[in-house]
């Protein structure tokens, strides 16, 4: 015999290994590359052969991904907590 799950079962379980999928992608992959200049950093001008730095990503090349920037907003918050004196 076979244990079967509930569709209720099933469904949350699926979006929490979905989840946990993309916190481990965030940790361990914070970076995507950008949208905008395709992780190149530069935007070509369109007449001469110029270029200027990507303003989305200021020139580096990549964005942070959403999650991990959720992370860090966190972390800072964390991090400014105040010190207990003695
Ligand atoms: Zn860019």
């Amino acid at each position: 015999m076979t244990p079967s799950l509930s569709p209720l079962a099933t469904l949350v379980l699926a979006t929490l290994v979905v989840t946990l999928g993309y916190l481990v992608t965030c940790v361990i992959w914070p970076f995507k590359p950008c949208r905008a200049c395709s992780g190149t950093g530069k935007r070509q001008s369109p007449i001469v052969r110029a270029f200027r730095l990507c303003p989305r990503c200021t020139g580096s090349g990549r964005r942070i991904r959403a999650g991990r920037h959720a992370y860090n907003l966190t972390a800072h918050r964390r991090r400014r907590r105040p010190r207990s004196r003695k």
